[in-house]
């Protein structure tokens, strides 16, 4: 479903953050950073049918509190831009895309990002330090998920 921006009072997600938010169990940079993280995976747990997503190439909420964010720019912003286009050139491919300049339910995001989760988690997980401890790259990498997505490690069903 899509949602005019102008009423806005969602979150803004930066692309590959949609795959991070599904893995996390609870590890992260910093205490302030991870906390954060957990407020953010919650908000989306708690009601993520009728919230709304903003995706982004920029600093989100999830980089608010990040130790490698310095003066609104995150230090590692060249290979972190690669893996936000490469999240959405998948959901660009996706029937549900309708633009950059749109709000999207979290529900969609995720499921469109979940039935391409194979290619993601090749393309987008490769190398990444959370690979042991991330649920969705665990999940991923014994079995391909088609119609769920996980939250703070829990799976739930779209
Ligand atoms: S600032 Fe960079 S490293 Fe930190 S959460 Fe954002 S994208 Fe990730």
């Amino acid at each position: 479903m899509v949602i005019l921006l102008e009423n806005f009072k969602g979150l803004r997600l930066r692309f590959h953050h949609i795959v991070c938010l599904q893995g996390f169990v609870g590890y992260g940079y910093s205490d302030s950073f991870t906390r954060n993280l957990q407020s953010v995976v919650e908000k989306i747990a708690d009601g993520y049918t009728n919230r709304i997503l903003k995706l982004t190439f920029s600093p989100d909420e999830v980089c608010m509190l990040c130790p490698n964010l310095i003066d609104g720019m995150c230090k590692m912003e060249e290979k972190i831009i690669r893996l936000d286009k490469a999240v959405y050139r998948v959901l660009k491919k996706s029937c549900f895309w309708k633009g950059l300049k749109t709000l999207y339910r979290p529900g969609d995001v995720f499921r469109a990002v979940n039935r391409n989760s194979l290619v993601i988690s090749r393309v987008v997980c490769r190398g990444c330090r959370w690979q042991d401890v991330c649920a969705w790259f665990k999940m991923n990498r014994v079995k391909a998920i088609t119609n769920c997505h996980v939250v703070g490690g829990e799976l739930i069903r779209c």
